[in-house]
């Protein structure tokens, strides 16, 4: 298209500078390899940081190659960063003024690296490392898959008090020979074990996942599986889509595509049911006194709003507080999608 100056690739933006001047010249500026090399290296380090809270992504890619999904082919293989590299950014983010980090990647929970002894090492190492830092008061992580939930980071969320008792788990459906033809390499029962493992090692934790209704040639009694898990496992918040078919995934040329009409049915069953829930998550924390960090103003004068530890908003009152701020709140009200709260006091950073 000659409308189009530069083409770049996920894993070459780090190249635009040269990129901008080829194409300032007149030449081809195509850059879509996905080299193994990371390109965290040649990026700059952050060094400005406003917010209380603070994105770090620690890898990115992804190797499972589910059927529906396009990021193996977009954002390439699973690439984690170096754990000094990662150590050093949450420091900076830290220093800069942020209290809580979320870790990000596309499969975030299959980081795998080695420490600055030399050892190997998963997510759960990395978090109590970066539990070690002080200043540091939450930690979470985004987006996981069930295969990789391992031991350790099960583990982990009993012992590590920063990090946060939220997780967002997809499990997509909850019939087996869906998952299967999603190529999910998880089955309905192993999602349901993980999660009681977790419950087992944190018992506040709340959940939350993803959820693809009408996937090619689901059934009406297949989607009742998928009703069948929500009942099961009781989400504290939760994403679900009627399936799209993406150009060039396995699923686009299955048979059996599900009607529009059938979908939007399902679609609809499936979010009043993941409503409730979330309704019934939030109205169960009314009356409880819990941390909150403050991330930004309300709409009203005076107005805070921040984060519980589960990853609820929470609307305050309190015009002597600021953005940053971590205080102990009760939870006066509940809505479907924020609670409000009065504080209780100010906790020390
Ligand atoms: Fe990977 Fe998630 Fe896409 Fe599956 S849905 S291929 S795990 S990014």
């Amino acid at each position: 298209a000659r409308n189009v100056d530069i083409v770049v690739g996920p894993q070459a933006y780090h190249r635009l500078p040269d990129l901008i001047g080829k194409a300032g010249r007149g030449e081809a500026a195509v850059d879509t390899d996905m080299p193994l090399a990371s390109k965290f290296g040649a990026l700059p380090a952050r060094t400005k940081q406003a917010r209380p809270t603070a994105f770090l992504t620690i890898m990115e890619g992804c190797d499972k190659f589910c059927t529906y999904c396009v990021v193996p082919y977009t954002r390439g293989a699973e690439i984690s960063r170096s754990w000094l590299a990662i150590i050093d950014e949450a420091k900076a983010l830290v220093d800069g003024g942020a209290r809580e980090i979320t870790l990000l990647g596309q499969n975030v929970n299959a980081w795998e690296g080695e420490d600055d002894k030399g050892r190997a090492q998963g997510m759960d190492g990395l978090v109590r490392e970066l539990a070690k830092i002080g200043g540091l008061a939450r930690i979470r992580y985004t987006t996981s898959h069930p295969n990789d939930m391992s031991d350790g980071l099960i583990a982990a969320h009993g012992e590590v008090d920063k990090l946060m008792p939220f997780l967002h788990l997809p499990v997509q459906a909850g019939n087996d020979h869906i998952l299967k033809a999603m190529n999910r390499s998880h089955s309905a029962e192993s999602y349901l074990r993980i999660i009681e493992r977790v419950r087992a090692a944190r018992p506040d934790i709340a959940i939350s996942g993803d959820f693809i209704v009408g996937f090619p040639g689901e059934t009406e009694a297949e989607f009742q599986d998928t009703l069948a898990i929500v009942e099961q496992v009781r989400y504290a918040q939760c994403y679900s889509f009627k399936y799209s078919p993406r150009p060039g995934t396995p699923a686009a040329d299955m048979d059996g595509q599900v009607a529009a009409d059938i979908m939007e049915d399902r679609l609809a069953r499936l979010q009043a049911l993941l409503n409730r829930q979330q309704a019934d998550f939030n109205a169960a924390t009314v009356g409880r006194t819990t941390d909150i960090l403050l991330e930004r103003k309300g709409r009203h004068p005076g107005q805070l709003i921040g984060k519980s530890p589960w990853l609820q908003s929470v609307v305050v009152t309190a015009p002597e507080l600021s953005i940053g701020d971590m205080v102990d709140v009760t939870i006066i009200s509940a809505g479907p999608n924020s609670l409000a709260g009065e504080t209780v006091r100010r906790k020390a950073a």
